[in-house]
């Protein structure tokens, strides 16, 4: 990188900083085979970019499968061109800005959202960036080939030493946050998007679907931080819906999908029905349970699904239209939603005090990748720390 490239401010982070012109990143180089560390050049952030320089990237479970086999799920699926560094939840502190950025300093820790739009086309200038057809994940995917732009534009994911972003897409981190817990803001403020959706808080009742998974805990945790009365969460495992209803006893309550019907169950407990279904079921998972819980819901209920359920849903529309229910489909974040989520944290609102992390060093990114599928439920915590090899 050339010293005109970026502005004296980069010289705070220190020396070995200063010196380095190469970083260490995790890449795939063939869909199937493990990554592989490899010395690139360090990349300079554009004018309204900024260098992040990354301390933990969190690894969600579905990311052995977008390694292995996503573009046979979802043949439209746009991924990062090989040799591609993965890692959709990226932490940090920021190393290097462009020329063109102000407001935010060198040395501030963030979390990286990774959720890249082109800015210019009409659903980006109304502010609805999340609609954009250009729209991607950096690190992940995109789920149109028109987004193959803006994957290429910022080729750098989580699991190497640097990457560079939009300015735009900083979320600073409250400093009773760490950064393994901040390596989880992605799934949480995929809830987070869905509970405003949803208009869920004070005076409020949610049913999550799945709640005792990665995505689904989020609705456990979100729903006490946003004040919501009242929490119903279903989930397979019986031992793990204990441990979720023991993070708030009197809030939440927990149903096992292999006991019934969840409608039936919420309105033994509440007889016009819940405000809300969050759904976060995987795509292995009966697609009759989501029905089921949207049967749940009151007159007027929003239903907000935030899961790869891969099967088709039995939806009865003439309910809905009888019964004024909303469904939103709902992928990702804006990062406004995550600032004010961070906002939550930082008053311990949100507590994340649960999740277990396991960490990883660079050089384990496979172990990392493959480890997930003996997950603690939700309250594991996957992490991979590049300042590690
Ligand atoms: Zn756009």
């Amino acid at each position: 990188m050339s010293a005109s490239s970026i502005r004296p401010e980069y010289e705070a982070v220190g020396e070995d900083v200063l010196s380095a012109s190469t970083m260490i990143a995790a890449r795939l180089h063939a869909v199937g085979s493990p990554m592989q560390l490899d010395e690139l050049p360090l990349p300079a952030p554009r004018p309204l970019d900024v260098l992040v320089r990354v301390r933990a990237c969190g690894v969600v479970p579905n990311l052995s499968n977008v390694l292995a086999h996503a573009s046979h799920i979802l043949p439209e699926l746009c991924q990062p061109k090989l040799p591609a560094i993965y890692g959709l939840d990226a932490v940090g502190e920021i190393a290097a800005i462009g020329e063109q950025v102000h407001g935010i300093e060198v040395g501030t820790r963030v979390y990286v959202n990774p959720g890249r739009s082109c800015g210019s086309c009409a659903q980006c200038r109304r502010g609805n960036t999340n609609a954009c057809q250009d729209y991607a994940l950096q690190g992940y995917f995109a789920c149109r080939p028109e987004a193959r732009q803006t994957l290429d534009d910022y080729p750098y994911g989580g699991l190497g030493q640097y990457l560079t972003a939009p300015v735009s897409a900083m979320v600073p981190i409250p400093d009773n946050v760490t950064f393994d817990q901040a390596a989880r803001f992605g799934y949480l403020g995929t809830m987070y998007s869905a509970l405003l959706k949803a208009n869920a808080g004070p005076g409020t009742t949610i049913l999550v679907n799945g709640i005792s998974g990665t995505l689904g805990i989020g609705g456990a945790l979100l729903g006490l931080a946003m004040g919501v009365d009242r929490i119903y969460g279903t989930g397979r495992d019986r031992a793990l819906l204990e441990r979720v209803k023991g993070i708030a006893q009197d809030r939440i309550e927990v149903f096992s999908l292999a006991d019934g019907s969840i409608a039936r169950w919420v309105r033994r407990r509440v007889d016009e029905g819940v405000d809300a279904h969050i759904d976060c079921m995987g795509p292995g998972a009966d697609p009759v349970t989501f029905a089921d819980a949207m049967r749940a819901l009151r007159r007027g209920g929003i239903s907000v699904n935030i899961g790869a359920i891969g099967n088709a849903v039995p939806i009865d529309l003439h309910s809905m239209m009888d019964n004024g229910i909303t469904l939103h489909g709902s992928g990702w974040f804006t990062t406004d939603e995550a600032v004010r989520m961070a906002a939550l944290a930082a008053t311990g609102a949100l507590d994340m005090s649960i999740f277990k992390t396991q960490g990883y060093p660079l050089s384990k990114v496979n172990e990392a990748i493959s480890g997930t599928a003996k997950r603690d439920g939700g309250f594991s915590n996957f992490v991979v720390r590049p300042d590690q090899i």
